[in-house]
C-alpha cells in the first residue's frame, strides 16, 4: 500500500481538476491496481477540521507513513502566516508543508505554481509566493536548494498549467512501483520522459512549420502557428503532442497555441494583450526562435521554405 498526502497551496485547483481527469491510469486504477491509500485530497479528503490536523500530525511523527506528499499552488508567504492558511488544519499551509516535507519519503510538485511559483509569483508577487524548490528558473524555492525527501530526491515537478493528468498518475505509479529510479530529472528536477521532446514533436502541422506555412486565425486546421500567432511549441519542453489530452487532442492540433506553460518563465509576457498570440518580430525575423536555431539560418530558411512550398501546404488539406 502506498500512502499518498496532496495538499494544495495558492491554488485555482486545475491541476486537481486535470488529475481527476487521467486515464492511463485513473484515479481509481491508482486505488484498486497499484494500492494507493488517498490520506487526504482537497476533493476526496473526508477528514476536516481536528480530525485532519490530526492526521496531519500523525503524518509528521511517523505514525502514519507518508510515502507520497503531493503539493498544487504556490507557497504563500505572506506576512505572518497570511495569505493561505489552511482553513480545515487552522495553520498556515506553508508551516504544515516545511513539517510534511522532512516527513515524506517522496515530494512531487504539480503544476507550475508548485514547481515554479506560476503566475501568483509573477512580479510584483505581493502574496512573495514561490514554488517548493525553484522561483522561475532560481533554484532554492520554498525549501532550498538542498532539500531531498526521505528517499533522497528532490522534489519531482511536473509543471503545466495544469500538468497533463497522465503524466501526474504515470509518475505515481512510476513512484509506487520503485521504477522512479529509472526516471531522469532534467536540470529542473522535471522527469525527463515527458519533458525531454518539445511540444512540436508529433504536431501535426510540423509540414507547414517546414514550409513555413503560416496560419492567422485560431481554431483553423492548416498551417503552423509560430509565424504570427505566437506559438511556443519549438521552444516548450512538453510531451502534450505525444500523450494527447483526453487520449484525443492537443492545443495546437485545435489551432490554439502553445503558451509554453510548461516552463519557468510560464505566464511569459505576463499574458499582456498584444503579446500573447502574437510573434514578436524584429525585422520580420521571431525575436524568439527554436533552440539551437540560428537568426541567420532562419533568414535562409526562409528563402527556400517559401520558394519549396508546394501549394497544397497552403490549402485547407481536410476538404474533401
Ligand atoms: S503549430 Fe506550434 S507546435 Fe505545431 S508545428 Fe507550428 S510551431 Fe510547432
Amino acid at each position: 500500500m502506498t500512502n499518498i498526502l496532496w495538499l494544495q497551496g495558492g491554488a485555482c485547483s486545475g491541476n486537481t481538476m486535470s488529475f481527476l481527469n487521467a486515464e492511463e491510469p485513473s484515479v481509481c486504477d491508482l486505488i484498486s491496481d497499484f494500492g494507493f491509500n488517498v490520506l487526504w485530497h482537497p476533493s476526496l479528503g473526508l477528514e476536516l477540521g481536528d480530525n485532519l490536523q490530526q492526521l496531519l500530525r500523525d503524518c509528521i511523527s511517523g505514525a502514519i507513513s507518508l510515502d507520497i506528499l503531493v503539493f498544487e499552488g504556490s507557497v504563500v508567504n505572506a506576512p505572518n502566516g497570511t495569505g493561505n492558511w489552511n482553513r480545515f488544519a487552522h495553520r498556515p499551509m506553508k508551516d504544515w508543508l516545511d513539517d510534511l516535507a522532512k516527513a515524506a519519503s517522496f515530494v512531487v510538485a504539480v503544476g507550475d505554481c508548485a514547481t515554479w511559483g506560476g503566475i501568483p509569483a509573477m512580479e510584483p508577487n505581493p502574496s512573495d509566493s514561490v514554488g517548493l524548490q525553484f522561483l522561475k528558473r532560481k533554484e532554492g524555492g520554498f525549501l532550498g536548494t538542498d532539500y531531498k525527501s526521505k528517499a533522497g530526491l528532490p522534489v519531482i515537478n511536473i509543471p503545466g498549467c495544469p500538468a497533463h493528468p497522465d503524466w501526474i498518475t504515470q509518475i505515481l505509479v512510476a513512484i509506487a512501483t520503485g521504477r522512479i529510479g529509472d526516471i531522469t530529472l532534467d536540470e529542473f528536477n522535471r522527469p525527463q520522459t515527458f519533458f525531454k521532446s518539445f511540444t512540436q514533436t508529433g504536431c501535426t502541422r510540423n509540414v507547414h512549420f517546414a514550409y513555413k506555412a503560416s496560419t492567422g486565425e485560431f481554431g483553423q486546421r492548416n498551417g503552423c502557428l509560430f509565424y504570427d500567432l505566437g506559438c511556443r511549441g519549438p521552444m516548450t519542453h512538453s510531451s502534450c503532442n505525444r500523450i494527447l489530452w483526453n487520449r484525443v487532442s492537443s492545443k495546437t492540433r485545435v489551432g490554439m497555441p502553445c503558451l509554453g506553460c510548461t516552463e519557468p518563465e510560464f505566464p511569459f509576457h505576463d499574458l499582456k494583450p498584444g503579446t500573447v498570440f502574437k510573434t514578436q518580430t524584429v525585422m520580420g525575423v521571431p525575436k524568439e526562435l527554436p533552440p539551437g536555431f540560428k537568426k541567420k539560418d532562419y533568414a535562409l530558411m526562409t528563402i527556400v521554405a517559401k520558394d519549396a512550398t508546394p501549394r497544397w501546404a497552403e490549402e485547407d488539406m481536410f476538404v474533401v
